[in-house]
């Protein structure tokens, strides 16, 4: 059943995405929204499939709108991208995660890697790449535990200031992630040409290889691929067990899905957390 608000929702979601308007009234929604402080940043744990200990979270975006109730980032994220809202959201993002993450520190959570969502508009920003090595060189926790994940697109959107970019921040020791691999154009060769040091493998293929042996196919030969190359291997969207005990049979480093938990609010990631690695 669609309750009157979810299909309202949709409604305004989907029936205006047509038009241009839809997007000036997103976009100053989404202006209006940072100034009120609407956004919040979920984590989602990020697991060893050895050891199953958390080893890490990905920083998802949420937006609770008072009036339309949570809105998904895929129905908002790209007219902040088309409307140039992405970059001070984008900002948004990187000081909150800063935060959270020193908050996860004083709370005793040490070591855990966070992995945070860049946009190819972000990357195609000459003063967001030139801002961002500074910024990174003042972030309050260690470097090392610090991950970008970027898509194929983003990476080859602007490839001569993408690569400085990157080449920049990797040299400060933080870690760069090829994010829903498999997707898009899949110019693998290019994955070499940039300091990528990870893969994730898109949640599509991870789902459909129970039943599709050519998806398993598939994922076999990027955990072969990547490892070859020193890459490390994290399979998303796992909801199941049987696709769990797959990616661990192939050799696959770590995994996040629902299977584990999904995203979930500091607090609630915390005590994820300390239960799962008995601390
Ligand atoms: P993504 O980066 O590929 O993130 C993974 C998405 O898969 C998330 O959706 C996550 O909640 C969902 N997911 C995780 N485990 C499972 C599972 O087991 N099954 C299924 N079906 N889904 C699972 P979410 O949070 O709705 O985000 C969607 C996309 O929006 C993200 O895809 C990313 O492209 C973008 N996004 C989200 N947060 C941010 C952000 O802070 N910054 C930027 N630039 N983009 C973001
Ligand atoms: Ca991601
Ligand atoms: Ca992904
Ligand atoms: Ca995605």
């Amino acid at each position: 059943m669609v309750t009157g608000k979810r299909h309202k929702q949709q409604v305004f979601l989907y029936d205006r995405s047509a038009s241009p308007w839809f997007q000036m009234d997103m976009a100053a929604e989404i202006r209006r929204a940072l100034r009120e402080d609407e956004f919040q940043l979920h984590y989602q744990p990020r697991i060893d499939l050895k050891s199953r200990q958390v080893v890490g979270m990905e920083a998802l975006i949420r937006w609770e709108h008072p009036r339309y109730g949570s809105i998904p980032p895929s129905d908002f994220i790209y007219v902040a991208e088309n409307s140039g809202m992405i970059l001070p959201l984008g900002n948004w993002i990187l000081s909150r995660a800063e935060q959270d993450m020193a908050q996860l520190e004083r709370q005793g959570m040490k070591g855990l890697n966070i992995a945070i969502n860049l946009s190819f508009k972000q990357l195609q920003d000459p003063t967001f790449c030139d801002g961002l090595p500074r910024r990174i060189l003042n972030w309050k926790s260690a470097r090392s535990q610090l991950e970008f994940e970027l898509t194929e697109t983003a990476v080859l959107s602007n490839p001569e200031l993408v690569k400085k970019t990157l080449v920049a921040i990797s040299d400060l020791g933080v870690k760069i992630s090829l994010d829903d691999f498999g997707t898009g154009y899949s110019a693998l060769v290019h994955v070499q040409e940039f300091p990528i040091s990870i893969v994730k493998i898109d949640k599509s293929f991870v789902q459909r290889m129970a039943k599709d042996r050519s998806a398993l196919t598939i994922v076999e030969s990027i955990i072969g691929f990547a490892h070859r190359l020193n890459l490390e291997v994290v399979g998303e969207g796992i909801e199941q067990p049987d696709q769990l005990e797959k990616l661990q049979r192939m050799g696959c480093e770590q995994g996040q899905g629902y299977l584990f938990s999904k995203a979930l609010p500091l607090a609630k990631f915390i005590d994820y957390a300390r239960k799962a690695n008995a601390i």
